[in-house]
Parts: structure tokens; C-alpha cells; sequence
């Protein structure tokens, strides 16, 4: 549960603080200072924090702003760090600063630290006399009220970075000569002295790794009467320390920016965490030691981690070696290269074809090559990003028509008649929604208007048209300028093409820059392509059997309640929130299925959804239970 205090404040800057429990126990705490502007930012982030901590998830999370009132700004400590081979050795160091700083007594007051063990706050100790002055009962004396001028991201804990902002808060205080801390973390063993003689000092070891105990002393030299004001500047006075980036955590200041943007990402809930898949085997997935049945995949005939296809690439290894060694157009070209552009050609009904190393790059070649500056690209506006940067590269005016409307094409073209080259761009399958671009219409807009037409059929390729050649099969039409595809999806491979007539293939030898210039693909990857195309030329049952799982999913979908519309093996399953959306697929991920969610800036904000790839080899059960917990998930919300 969150308690969320208020308080309203004047313009200015505001102290945020979080503290977090469980059971009443502390888990984590951790404050900020920031202007107004990033108060909500900061909620977040620290709620993250809060939330994923590795002593477990707490039950009160209290996130608190207030106005901060009168604000002292403090230089940081300069900072030395001593590297010691032990905790005796640790504990030697710090006694010598202490003494070099003047305090005599060096060895009793370090006698004492276990005693700060059980306290929340600090011990206060007189320096010289030795006598306690921290009276609240056991709770020790709190520094707290301060942050650093230039923080970094405040969704993760930097020990250095806010022990250095605490020790500059603490030795700015009246009257404190001296501290020393080490830390309650078990996994961090350095500690540290800070003293106005020899400013903030880190020793590497003061305790074994695995040991709970932390604590720290403040040493106070000065008039009894006195203590209460220090006391009231350490809990109280809100202080900012100038820390240069450079001093507080290592990275250079040009790297602000970065981290205030990689925290804002964080805090709007986009961080995207890469997850390692240990094992794989076509449908199912071991993340995180569990298995999980992936929909997560484009691997839509299972053909990746097909025996045939693997033996393929094996061979073309064994025989060629790894790597091309060049570019196309210098020795890279070997028999692969040529014979998959031979079969892609083919299978795609297009006279030539041009390999490339991935689909990416075929976009951003292709697009590149045909339009430059004074020339036009018309793309739709929900296109693939790798036709957005193609679009981008080519220096071409860019002309963005609305979603699969053809009558808005058509008018756009009236108004460019003038221009050298009109290039229309569109997915012929849409990535994230599934949905198919009326080919048949898009080629009459495109040839009466005099425009090269194309089409990326990623994810059309294999899936598309009784034995998945794709939209012109499936509309029984004639096909576009250039049909762009990969070999990295249904084909189980990497890589990616376009085929098409030989003047236009040719061009694109000539002209595309990620082909002249970008080391050939290897030979593994083109092998494994032929293989995989030799078996759907000659098992259309495969595109038959996954267009069947494709039913089976929607239609148990539609049994929950969720109406979905697919043209391809993409189902789209609607959620908007991008929070909400993570909560769906981490719940789907408890009961055993991996669909992942695709959020901003993959979809529009608001638009996050949960994508779900059918394959091949989904068994029926599996298609019926995880729409059965699809439907269970987005009713839990
Ligand atoms: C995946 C994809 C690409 C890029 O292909 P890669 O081989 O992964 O680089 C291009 N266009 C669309 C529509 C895609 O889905």
C-alpha cells in the first residue's frame, strides 16, 4: 500500500522521501530534493525502487513531498580511497584518519562502533571526553534533508554517490569533527571516515561480505549547550551538496543528460529489460529457470531451431568458414549469397533478388537507394521503423498517409506530380497489428500515379497465401517494384531481401549503401534460408497448419470475451496502459506463457498491447489454456 502525503508548497524545491517496509521491518528509504516539475517523476521512480528491492517486496511504501523551505548549499568532501587487503587493516586506516584529524582517543571510539549497531540514527559522541549525547532514546541522530546538486537516476541506489552527499551534510554541521559509517548492506563492504582534515575518505574493507551489521558515529567537539543545534541542522536544515558528477560517481558530466533521460524512461514505466532465454526450443522457453510457452517469437513455422535448417547452416560453416571477410562487391559474394537470391527470386516471382544481412538494412538500402533529396517516399503512417529510417536516411520528402488509406494515398499523390521519384512504401503484414495491406488497391493507386510501389512482407513471407508467398498469392495479383521480405522470421533465419525486376535489382547493387558497404551476410545464415524455402516449396501443409493454430487462438479468445482481428499469425490482444499492460503479461508469465507486452515508442502511448505470434507448433491445449489465461489476466486488470 502507498501512503501519499502532500503537502502543498510554495514554488521552489521540494523534499521527496520514500521509506518502505515489511512486517514493520525497514527494507528501504531513500529522499530527494527536486523542483515541483519533477516531484511526480521522482514518485515513481522511487516507488520502483521501493518496490524491487532485493530484501523483498515490502507492505507500506510511504512516499512523501514537502516544501523544503530554507535551502544551504555545501561543497562535497573531496574524495581519497584506500584499498585495504583486510578488515583489521580497514579498521588501522581508520583510526589513522581519526588521529590525523586530531582526535586522540582513536582506538576506544572504534572500540565502540558495535554499540551504533542497534540504532536507526547515528551515535553522537564527544570527541575527546568520549561521553554519549545522542538522547533519543536509542534511536541514534538522523541526517536527513539533503540530496545532491546533480543526482543520479533516483530509481537506483548508489551507496557512494549518497553516503558522499550524507558525510558532506554531516561534516558541514557546527561542531562535528569527525564521522564514521559502514554500511548495514550486506554485499557492500567499503566504509568510510570523513574529517574537515582529510575530507571524505572510502576504505574498501571494513567488514566481511554477508555481514548485516552497519552502523555510524558522528564526533562532536564543542559547548554542551551547543548540541542541540547541531542536532537540529543534521535532522532538519535541508542542505543541496555541489557534487560534480566526476567525484559523486565516477561518470564524466557529459553523461548527466543521459541519466536524467534513462530515469525519465523509468519513471513513465518504458524501461525495457532485456531477458535472457537460456534454452529454446521453437514454442517453449526457459527465462529465469522457469519454462514458459513463448508467443513471443516470429519463428512462425518453427523452422529456426529445425534439425534440416540447422544442418544447413552446419554445412555452410564446415565448407566456407564464418565470416564473408568483405562486402558484396569486393570477395564476399559466395555460392549461398548467389543461390539464395537465385531461390528467393523464384519463390517471390520476381526476375533477381538482393541479399542483405538483415531485414533492416534491406529497408534502409532499398529506400535509400531509390528516393534521395528532391525526391518524394510516401509511407503509411503505422510503417515498420526500419521503412521510418529508410525514409529518413534517403534525405527525400517524406509524405506520411494515414493507416492503410488508400483514398488519402491516392489524393497525396495528385500533389507531387513534379517530382523526379515517387516511392510508395507500406507493410504488407503490419508488426504489431496484424492487419494486411490491400494489395491489389495499392498497386492501382501506385501504377496510375506513375509510382514505384513496395512492400515489406516480414511478416507475411511464409504465413501469407495458400503456400506463403505472400500478398500476391494470397490476392492472386500482380506484385509491387520491390518486394522486400526477411529471412530472419517464418525462414527461421537472419537476413534480409528484395527481389523484383533485374533493372531494379541491379540499381539496388549499385546504389544500396548497407549492401556496398557492410561485410556480406554469412554464409550460415543464407544456407539456412535455402533449406528452410526448400521446405516450404515443398510442405505447403506447414502455412495450412498455422493458419488452422491461428483460428484455434482467436476463436478461444473470442470465448473470453477478447475480440481480436488477424490477417497474419499476429494477434493483437488491446490493452492502452502501458503499466497495465506489463501487469497482464508478468501474470500471464505466472501461469506459465510468455506474450509479451509492446509498449511506446514500439505502439502509439496509450496504444500498449499485448502481441501474441501463433506458430506452427503450438499444440492445440496450449492455444486453448493460454487464451483461457489471457482472459483471466485482463479481467484481474
Ligand atoms: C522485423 C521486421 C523488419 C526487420 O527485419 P530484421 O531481419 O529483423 O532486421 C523489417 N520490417 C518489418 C515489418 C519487420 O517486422
Amino acid at each position: 500500500m502507498a501512503d501519499v502525503k502532500m503537502n502543498s508548497g510554495v514554488d521552489g524545491l521540494f523534499t521527496v522521501k520514500m521509506r518502505a517496509s515489511q512486517g514493520g521491518r525497514h527494507v528501504s528509504g531513500a529522499e530527494r530534493i527536486v523542483p515541483v516539475s519533477r516531484i511526480s517523476s521522482v514518485f515513481s521512480a522511487l516507488a520502483e525502487r521501493a518496490l524491487r528491492h532485493s530484501k523483498g517486496v515490502p507492505d507500506f511504501v510511504n512516499l512523501k513531498a514537502e516544501a523544503a523551505g530554507d535551502v544551504r548549499r555545501v561543497p562535497a568532501l573531496p574524495v581519497t580511497t584506500f584499498e585495504v587487503a583486510s578488515v583489521s587493516e580497514g579498521w588501522e586506516k581508520a583510526k589513522e584518519i581519526l588521529r590525523a584529524a586530531g582526535v586522540a582517543r582513536a582506538d576506544e571510539i572504534c572500540g565502540r562502533f558495535r554499540e551504533t549497531y542497534a540504532l536507526r540514527g547515528a551515535m553522537l559522541l564527544d570527541a575527546d571526553t568520549l561521553e554519549r549525547l545522542d538522547r533519543s532514546g536509542g534511536r541514534g541522530v538522523r541526517a536527513t534533508n539533503m540530496d545532491s546538486s546533480s543526482p543520479s537516476p533516483a530509481s537506483a541506489k548508489n551507496h557512494f554517490a549518497e553516503a558522499l552527499v550524507l558525510a558532506s551534510k554531516v561534516l558541514s554541521a557546527p561542531n562535528i569533527v569527525a564521522e564514521v559509517c559502514m554500511s548495514d548492506d550486506p554485499d557492500y563492504v567499503t566504509g568510510y571516515v570523513a574529517t574537515r582534515v582529510s575530507g571524505y575518505c572510502r576504505i574498501t574493507k571494513l567488514k566481511e561480505p554477508g555481514d548485516e551489521a552497519g552502523g555510524r558515529i558522528f564526533l562532536y567537539r564543542g559547548h554542551r549547550e551547543d548540541v542541540a543545534a547541531t542536532v537540529d541542522y543534521l535532522e532538519r536544515q535541508t542542505v543541496l551538496v555541489e557534487t560534480e558528477r566526476q567525484t559523486t560517481t565516477d561518470v564524466p558530466r557529459r553523461f548527466a543528460s543521459i541519466e536524467r533521460e534513462l530515469d525519465e524512461i523509468d519513471a513513465a514505466g518504458l524501461r525495457r529489460e532485456l531477458r535472457t532465454v537460456a534454452e529454446r526450443d521453437c514454442c517453449r522457453v526457459v527465462v529465469n529457470g522457469r519454462s514458459l510457452v513463448s508467443f513471443a517469437s516470429n519463428d512462425y513455422l518453427g523452422l529456426a531451431a529445425d534439425p534440416r535448417v540447422s544442418e544447413a547452416a552446419a554445412d555452410a560453416v564446415r565448407l566456407h568458414g564464418v565470416g564473408s571477410g568483405a562486402s558484396r562487391l569486393v570477395t564476399g559474394t559466395l555460392p549461398p549469397h548467389a543461390e539464395l537470391e537465385r531461390r528467393i527470386a523464384a519463390f517471390k516471382g520476381g526476375e533477381s533478388a538482393i541479399a542483405f544481412a538483415t531485414g533492416y538494412m534491406a529497408n534502409v538500402g532499398a529506400i535509400s537507394a531509390i528516393a534521395g533529396r528532391g525526391d518524394v517516399v510516401f509511407s503509411d503512417a503505422l510503417n515498420h521503423a526500419s521503412i521510418i529510417d529508410g525514409c529518413r536516411l534517403s534525405g527525400a520528402e517524406v509524405v506520411v498517409y494515414p493507416h492503410l488509406d488508400m483514398d488519402a494515398l491516392d489524393g497525396r499523390l495528385v500533389g507531387y506530380h513534379g517530382f523526379r521519384r515517387r516511392l510508395v512504401v507500406s507493410d504488407g503484414v503490419f508488426s504489431m497489428d496484424g492487419d494486411m495491406l490491400d494489395l491489389p488497391r495499392f498497386l492501382e493507386v501506385c501504377r496510375r500515379h506513375d509510382a514505384f510501389s513496395m512492400v515489406d512482407e516480414a511478416h507475411a513471407l511464409g504465413v501469407v497465401g495458400a503456400t506463403g508467398r505472400g500478398l500476391s498469392e494470397y490476392f492472386g495479383c500482380g506484385h509491387p517494384d520491390l518486394m522486400m521480405g526477411t529471412l530472419s522470421k517464418a525462414l527461421g533465419s537472419a537476413g534480409g531481401y528484395v527481389a523484383g525486376d533485374t533493372l531494379v535489382v541491379e540499381y539496388l547493387r549499385q546504389r544500396a549503401r548497407p549492401f556496398i558497404f557492410s561485410t556480406a551476410p554469412d554464409v550460415a545464415a543464407m544456407s539456412a534460408a535455402v533449406a528452410a524455402l526448400g521446405l516450404l516449396a515443398d510442405g505447403p501443409e506447414l502455412v495450412a497448419r498455422l493458419r488452422q493454430n491461428v483460428r484455434v487462438f482467436v476463436a478461444a479468445l473470442a470465448d473470453e470475451g477478447i475480440k481480436v482481428c488477424t490477417e497474419s499469425a499476429i494477434v493483437p490482444i488491446l490493452v492502452g496502459d502501458e503499466r497495465a499492460a506489463m501487469r497482464v503479461s508478468d501474470r500471464l508469465a505466472e501461469r506459465g506463457f510468455l506474450i509479451p507486452a509492446i509498449r511506446y515508442p514500439t505502439v502509439a502511448r496509450g496504444a500498449a498491447r499485448l502481441r501474441a505470434a501463433v506458430g506452427f507448433r503450438h499444440a492445440e491445449a496450449d492455444l486453448l489454456a493460454a487464451a483461457h489465461a489471457v482472459g483471466d489476466a485482463m479481467r484481474a486488470g
